[in-house]
């Protein structure tokens, strides 16, 4: 199969990077196509546990040239962090980096956080890396393009330019605003944080398209989940970007992608963390978050645990265009006393349930048989106790899709794959 598309059925964390990691040992390039370095990708193999920000999570397989889509804004000192751990590890890092990447600049993180101080009780619960600012910038044609670190008179102009225009409106608006660096020093500055990975900057879209045209297996990797899509998402407490398997081709350098499957990966229950309602949220929760290690992965807030939501995740599966479905972290529903999945909503707005007015939404139960056995030993669908195959098979039924993988622990082959 040569090109698969890996995206979120939820709102993130459902595991992408974990099933990247796994499929990426057949594959010729791996591919970030959106966000930045709000993202956290897990990955557990034998080289350790990493947690991927910016970096594809196929980086792993030395046979894989990682890439940097054009639809990615990137924080630069933070990449250089990356590939500095990473290579300590003792992977080669090959990279491909868009020259028509858009910079998050320390002046975008500035502008996040002065947002979010200003918004008090009304913020966002920005990860406040600069990622709204670096997009909104890059849509009112002022964003500074990663080509540019390659033309240093450009990019100086380039960032006078959206200072000109950026400083009155932030001293106006936050007058605690202090950023006081000039365009020659912020050049300076990109001139020596981009240092290792400069040299990596092209046109992605060349190699891709003579992968492509080998047939070569491409891997393309969204970060956090349908419900996060900036226009699909349940705006306003989205990304500000496209989190959907339909940006890959655009978001990747490659437009006319025409992907041969689309991976949802779905996790097997819900849980969200910031803003927004969690309708299927579990009455007696604090167990079930330590035993499934439920905590934001860069601020390690609890996250709010709900049953698995079948409507929410139908949305997401079909927002997807996905062909099948990775379902992840179903060993951690052993031993859960009470097992249920949403499949209707009832209440106030339940007819267009993916507006997002979640509040007066309730759910509608169906009772599943629990398992109490550890499954994280399993390999084969027909060893997981009938309770655990029961509950697949009613979310593929749910779905519409066939759920492909099953996913029973963080490890590279903790996994299930089914025909
Ligand atoms: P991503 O952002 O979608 O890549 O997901 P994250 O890596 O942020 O969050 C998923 C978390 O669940 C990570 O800590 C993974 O190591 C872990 N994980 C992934 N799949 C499984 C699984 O099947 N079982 C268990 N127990 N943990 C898993
Ligand atoms: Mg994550």
């Amino acid at each position: 199969m040569p090109s698969i598309v890996v995206v979120g059925a939820n709102w993130g964390d459902e595991g992408k990077g974990r099933i990247v990691d796994f499929l990426a040992a057949d594959a010729s390039a791996s591919i970030r196509f959106q966000g930045g370095n709000n993202a956290g990708h897990t990955v557990v193999n034998d080289m350790g546990t990493f947690k991927l920000h910016q970096l594809p999570s196929g980086i792993f397989n030395p046979d894989c040239i990682a890439v940097l889509g054009p639809g990615m804004v990137i924080s630069p000192e933070a990449l250089s962090q990356e590939i500095a751990e990473v290579k300590e590890a003792g992977m080669e890092v090959k990279l491909s980096i868009s020259d028509r990447a858009t910079l998050c600049l320390p002046l975008h993180a500035l502008e996040d956080t002065l947002e979010e101080q200003r918004l008090g009780d009304a913020a966002y619960g920005s990860t406040r890396q600069g990622i709204a600012p670096a997009y909104g910038d890059r849509v009112m044609k002022k964003g500074i393009l990663v080509g540019w670190l390659n033309q240093p008179e450009v990019l100086e102009q380039r960032i006078q330019f959206m200072l000109d225009w950026k400083m009155p409106q932030l001293k106006a608006l936050y007058p605690e605003c202090n950023f006081t660096q000039t365009a020659a020093e912020m050049t300076q500055w990109l001139l020596n944080v981009t240092e290792v990975w400069r040299p990596f900057i092209c046109n992605v879209t060349l190699p891709l398209k003579a992968l492509q045209k080998e047939n070569a297996n491409l891997l393309f990797e969204a970060q956090l989940g349908a419900g996060r899509d900036l226009v699909y998402g349940e705006y306003p407490w989205t990304t500000s970007s496209n989190v959907t398997a339909a940006y890959a081709g655009i978001g990747s350098g490659l437009p006319t992608l025409h992907p041969e499957r689309v991976i949802a990966v779905a996790k097997s229950f819900s849980s969200s963390v910031g803003t927004g309602t969690l309708v299927t949220a579990m009455e007696e929760q604090d167990n079930f978050r330590e035993s499934a290690n439920e905590y934001g992965a860069t601020t390690g807030r609890p996250r709010d645990m709900g049953y698995f939501d079948a409507v929410a995740t139908r949305n997401g599966v079909e927002l997807q265009g996905a062909t099948e479905i990775a379902l992840t972290k179903i060993d951690c529903l052993s031993g859960l006393s009470e097992l249920k999945i949403c499949v209707a909503y009832a209440g106030e707005h339940s007819e267009n349930p993916i507006w997002p007015q979640t509040e007066e939404l309730k759910p509608v139960y169906e009772e599943m048989t629990s398992w109490e056995e550890d499954i994280t030993g399993c390999r084969t669908f027909d060893s997981l106790p009938q309770a655990a195959q029961d509950y697949v098979t009613r979310i593929e039924e749910l779905m519409g899709v066939p759920v492909g993988m099953v996913s029973v622990g963080p490890e590279r082959d903790q996994m299930i794959i089914r025909n």
